[in-house]
């Protein structure tokens, strides 16, 4: 993982937070000191001897980091650990560390001329070289310290093991750190660890143990040779990464898109498209569900309620004004119900309300507020001379109750609140 890593668990993105800032000046002074402390101890050594190899590796370590492509889910990665693994067998724990340290340093400032702000590269800067140079060092160390050899020149059984331990000892202290860094800025670790990135990781680093080696024991031409054949490699790799982003960018896309399209078919599918109420299919199904549910006697109640002498309204105006007439009807019903209640248009002029839970009478009275609001709604300003008024037919589920005996026994006694003069309810 490189500097690039930095930016985007922090939530918002290319905003200085303060937790981002001390926890990256905490891991740069942590670092600064174990380095400090390291050298004492090594008797003051401060460079690399070599220093052709120093400024090889710090090259090396720039051009590794260069070579990145972006997480599909968070920040960006790249093949640093090339150069951070085989610097520190070629040169040992102390060089390595302050190397890679200074290479996460400087990179992430070339992004100023791509517009990033100040802040938000030093917060990068500070951060990853921090990290870096603290998991090379304390990795290193532990494995200098079980005798693993630098510099490394041969694969014997002991040195694996050895080499396992650095390796793995580095992935731990980087997550480690990366985990420190998303609870500091408030990401979500579970889409930031995947099998694919780590594989990579510690690809890199048996690679970097081949890079070792051949630089410590072939000669330079071998060398460059290997370089090249790398860099290919890491550029193929690249491309590849970069293709399995954008085609997870456009599953991710086509997903939502679809996600979204059928949500909206559904929608269509239980919608009365001139009154935004649930349609006739989905009060069945409803129904079909609530009756089938077995709810305790006389506590599912429906009504069905139907617009009186809503013919000669289309006749006396227009078909234009009927549609209105229902659409503010639907209003009504749909501001004085329940969320839980079920209204549907039923047909042309019908409507059908499903009460849950719901008892006989209150139902009734609520059927009561319905019909005196739609009554006293103003209808002039639709052209109406007359007032629109509803009728309803009333049944409550009982204990042999099915969806047809009920819609039956309510027709039957919205039939009766006609006979017997309209604008009423019948229970
Ligand atoms: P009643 O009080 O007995 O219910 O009399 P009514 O006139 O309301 O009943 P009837 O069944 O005779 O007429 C219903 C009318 O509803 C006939 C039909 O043209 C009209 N209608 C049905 N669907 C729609 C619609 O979507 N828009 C409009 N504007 N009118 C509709
Ligand atoms: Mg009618
Ligand atoms: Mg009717």
């Amino acid at each position: 993982m490189t500097d690039d890593d930095v930016q985007d668990p922090a939530p918002a993105r290319g905003r200085l937070l303060p937790a981002d800032l001390s926890y990256a000046i905490a891991l740069f002074v942590a670092a600064a000191v174990a380095i400090a402390m390291a050298i004492a101890q090594q008797g003051g050594v401060l460079l690399a001897q070599d220093v052709d190899t120093a400024l090889f590796f710090l090259i090396y370590g720039l051009f590794t980091i260069s070579i990145g492509y972006p997480h599909p889910h968070f920040g960006y990665y790249s093949f640093d650990r090339v150069s951070q693994v085989a610097s520190i067998l070629v040169l040992g724990p102390v060089d390595a560390a302050w190397i890679n340290g200074l290479a996460s340093l400087i990179y992430p400032w070339h992004r100023l001329w791509k517009g990033a702000s100040p802040s938000e590269v030093l917060v990068a800067s500070i951060n990853n070289s921090g990290m870096m140079a603290l998991m090379i060092l304390l990795a290193g160390l532990l494995y200098t310290s079980l005798g693993g050899p630098v510099p490394l020149q041969a694969l014997t059984g002991g040195n694996i093991a050895l080499l396992l331990v650095l390796v793995l000892g580095m992935q731990v202290l980087n997550d480690v750190g990366m985990l420190g860094l998303l609870r500091a800025s408030g990401g979500s670790p579970r889409k930031f660890f995947n099998l694919f990135s780590v594989g990579l990781e510690l690809g890199s680093a048996a690679t970097a143990v081949l890079v070792a080696i051949v630089f410590n024991v072939m000669d330079a031409a071998v060398f460059a040779l290997l370089l090249g054949v790398l860099t290919l490699g890491m550029l193929s790799m690249r491309q590849f990464a970069f293709m399995r982003y954008r085609l997870e960018l456009l599953v991710e896309e086509r997903t939502r898109d679809l996600h979204e399209k059928s949500l909206e078919l559904e929608r269509q599918a239980t919608q009365d498209t001139l009154t935004g109420l649930y349609n006739r299919r989905y009060a069945d199904e409803f129904l079909e569900r609530q009756v089938g549910l077995g709810a305790p006697p006389g506590q599912f109640v429906i009504a069905l309620a139907d617009i009186d002498l809503f013919k000669q309204i289309n006749d006396g105006h227009s078909h234009a004004t009927g549609d209105e007439v229902l659409r503010r009807v639907a209003d009504i019903m749909r501001k004085r119900c329940r969320n839980t209640d079920v209204i549907a248009r039923y047909g042309g002029e019908e409507f059908l309300l499903c009460f849950p839970d719901t008892r006989l009478e209150a139902a009734t009275c609520l059927c009561e507020e319905l019909r005196i609001a739609v009554e006293r709604e103003d209808w002039a300003p639709l052209g109406l001379r007359s007032k629109v008024t509803l009728s309803f037919g009333i049944a409550a589920s009982g204990p042999d109750a099915t969806p047809g005996s009920l819609l039956a026994e309510a027709d039957d006694r919205l039939y009766s609140a006609k006979r017997h003069g309209r604008n009423r309810v019948v229970a």
